[in-house]
This record gives structure tokens, sequence and C-alpha cells, in this order.
């Protein structure tokens, strides 16, 4: 088992979740840095809530391309949160 080592930032007070949602735009378009990515990475992969905000933008995303429209509807990114929250507790 490897040990995930914080990767340092220069930004004081800056926390881990606070990087993934700052960014999560970013890497959502492939828009970050190497480093960036790779931290957010390291970091989503052992922090759920995290990783659940990405996977429900990531699925807004998708579907909004999909429906081609400007850009989602609030209710749509609520439904996709609860259903994940849902899976993740029945599990
Ligand atoms: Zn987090």
């Amino acid at each position: 088992m490897n040990n995930v080592e914080p990767i340092p930032h220069d930004t004081a007070g800056d926390s881990e979740c606070d990087h993934v949602l700052k960014h999560l735009y970013e890497y959502l378009d492939s828009e970050m840095t190497p480093e960036d990515e790779q931290r957010m990475r390291a970091h989503v992969a052992h922090c759920s809530p995290c990783l659940s905000e990405l996977s429900v933008e990531d699925l807004v995303k998708q579907l909004v391309r999909r429906s081609c429209t400007e850009r989602a509807p609030e209710t749509l990114r609520v439904r996709i949160h609860q259903q994940l929250t849902v899976m993740s507790v029945v599990r």
C-alpha cells in the first residue's frame, strides 16, 4: 500500500477539499496544470465527498452536452446529487 503524500501548494489556508472545488471546472475541461490535476486525483482517491462532487459535475456535463442545452438546470444537478448520495449510503 502506498501512502498518498500530500502535494505541497503555496496557497496558505487552502484545504485539499477547497482545492478540488475551486478547480472542478478546470479539471472537467482539462484545463488544469499537470501538477494540479495530479494533486486533485490524489485527493479524490481518498476523499469520497470530493469524488462524488466530481462525479456529479461530470455527469451533469455529459448530460448537458448530449441534450445540447446551454447549461444544466439546477434541478438536474440536485437530482443527480441525491441519487449519488443514496447510492453511496445503500451500497
Ligand atoms: Zn475532499
